[in-house]
């Protein structure tokens, strides 16, 4: 790529984090490429392309299956007051506090490299001539192994406090010191944190998360005082034995897994960093006299209500950590029908595996994640000599739910398979006994293998479409649980 850049009469250098990994030894995460060409030069000369970004342009291009992202040198080299609000020279905008808001003018490879954040951060590799451009004496502070902010830490640190957090995440990932200068204002304009979009700090706190360091991130985090602005209560939650156990092993874990190449969940980690304080909080309505379900459900929203101000942890993630911290009360029950409905729900692998967390916390009991992972693996039989005696003074309630009489038995043999995907699959015939044949199809589904068949409407009909003069069709929608990839399940469909 920066051949054929250089060969149209370019500069063009890997850039970042890349360099600096490549030199210590270390697997870079990604490569980032700066140019002298404008964005649309690079758009045009690099096939498999494509611009971004609306506040400044960059390009992806596709290499050897890996995004590089394509910037354009930048300056960014106006000294600001303290107080500068509104458009300065150059087309720099800063807030009341001092902090970047635009910095999307075109420069020299200069001025790219002093807008960098750390000196190791600012070498450029020409892979042309394989030289590497020092401007900031980076080479000298890889082999120190020190982190060291170009230019005035404060001013840096105020143009764009999220340096801050990036300071402590490369110093653990890396295992460098930070130096004493660079270091030395972070304590005092932590709180600056407070004014970063609370979207771009949920960013910087799951890069923190998923960097395989996150233990070691978080608490030097808590070191250098930075930790008030992201999780306000962590300071409360390892305060208390139980609490700091429980978070320390979540990310151990994680790291852990991320260094195995293996997937970790964000909603999970988001879940276990909080739980501690929805549990404190649940403690508190319960005491009220609240009923106990009700009491989570109103601790889970304040918690995250509260959480979300600071970082925003978008929707998705937080509709998933309510899942893995309501199901937590529900492993409770071991008599009756409720353990087998708990079986069928999507969230039962993430929400058993947080069990297990908080027994190894001390939290929850061994004995009953024992008995949860033998009812998971069971079959049937073995299930069914698993299940307690309803407790005393607990008749099962009667629930009259008829069913509708196309609607398959629900399959307890199957054993649970690992890796679930819901699926859902749409039926649909209108040739000889279209009934029988949707429900003969629905029960093929059922024994499809590594699947179980969780729900299916009752049948319907509808119209056809197109040719009018076809029979009626009938329908019907089931949903699967299925360890089957997409392409297996429609073939076997
Ligand atoms: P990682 O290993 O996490 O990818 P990285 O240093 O490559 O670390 P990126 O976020 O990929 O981090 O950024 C690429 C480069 O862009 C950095 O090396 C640095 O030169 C520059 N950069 C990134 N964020 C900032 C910032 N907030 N201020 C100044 N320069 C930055
Ligand atoms: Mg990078």
């Amino acid at each position: 790529m920066c051949e054929t850049l250089a060969g149209h009469g370019h500069q063009a250098y890997v850039v970042g984090g890349a360099v600096r990994d490549l030199m210590l030894g270390v697997q870079p995460k990604d490569f980032d490429v700066a140019t002298d060409a404008t964005p649309e030069d690079v758009h045009r000369l690099i096939r498999r392309s494509r611009l971004i970004g609306r506040r400044f342009k960059l390009v992806h291009a596709v290499f050897n299956a890996e995004i590089v992202e394509v910037s354009t040198f930048r300056a960014v080299n106006v000294a600001i007051a303290d107080d500068a609000t509104g458009e300065t020279d150059g087309g720099r905008l800063v807030d009341a506090h001092g902090r970047l808001l635009r910095d999307n003018i075109y420069g020299t490879r200069e001025q790219d490299a002093a807008r960098r954040d750390f000196t190791i951060n600012a070498l450029y590799y020409d892979p042309v001539s394989e030289t590497v451009l020092d401007y900031h004496q980076g080479v000298r502070d890889l082999k120190r192994r020190t982190l060291r902010i170009i230019g005035d830490p404060r001013a840096r640190f105020r143009e764009d406090p999220v340096r801050m957090l990036r300071a402590v995440r490369l110093a653990a990932k890396l295992d460098f010191q930070i130096a004493p200068k660079t270091r030395a204002p972070i304590r005092e304009m932590a709180d600056l944190i407070g004014n970063v979009p609370s979207a771009r700090l949920f960013d910087e706190m799951l890069k923190l998360l998923l960097s395989g360091h996150a233990s070691a991130c978080l608490h030097r985090l808590r070191t250098e005082g930075l930790h008030h602005g992201l999780l306000p209560l962590l300071d409360v939650i390892l305060e208390q034995p139980l609490g700091a156990k429980f978070v320390n092993l979540a990310l151990a874990q994680t790291d852990q897994r991320i260094r195995e190449d293996k997937p970790v969940s964000p909603a999970f980690l988001f879940a276990a960093l909080l739980w501690h304080q929805v549990a404190a909080q649940w403690k508190v309505r319960e005491a009220k006299r609240q009923g106990r379900i009700a009491a989570l459900y109103e601790a889970m929203d304040e918690v995250l209500d509260r959480q979300t101000d600071a970082i925003a942890i978008p929707r998705r993630l937080t509709a998933t950590m309510k899942e893995i911290w309501s199901l937590q009360p529900r492993f409770e029950s071991r008599s009756g029908k409720r353990p087998f409905a708990l079986l069928e729900h999507p969230r039962l692998r993430a929400a058993y595996d947080f069990l297990v967390l908080r027994a190894e916390s001390g939290e929850a009991d061994r004995e009953l994640v024992e008995w949860w992972r033998r009812f998971i693996a069971g079959t049937p039989e073995e299930r069914a000599r698993l299940l307690l005696p309803a407790p005393k003074g607990e008749t099962p309630r009667r629930r009259r739910r008829r069913r509708p009489k196309t609607r398959p038995p629900r399959d307890r043999r199957r054993p649970w398979p690992t890796e679930v995907a819901r699926a859902f699959v749409g039926l649909g015939a209108n040739l000889g006994d279209p009934a029988r044949q949707v429900a003969a199809a629905l029960d093929a589904l059922g024994r499809l293998p590594r699947t179980r068949l969780v729900r299916a409407s009752s049948l319907y009909r509808s119209a056809p479409v197109g040719n009018e003069a076809q029979p009626e069709f009938v329908n019907a929608v089931a949903a699967l649980q299925t360890g089957l990839s997409r392409a297996s399940c429609s073939q076997h469909a």
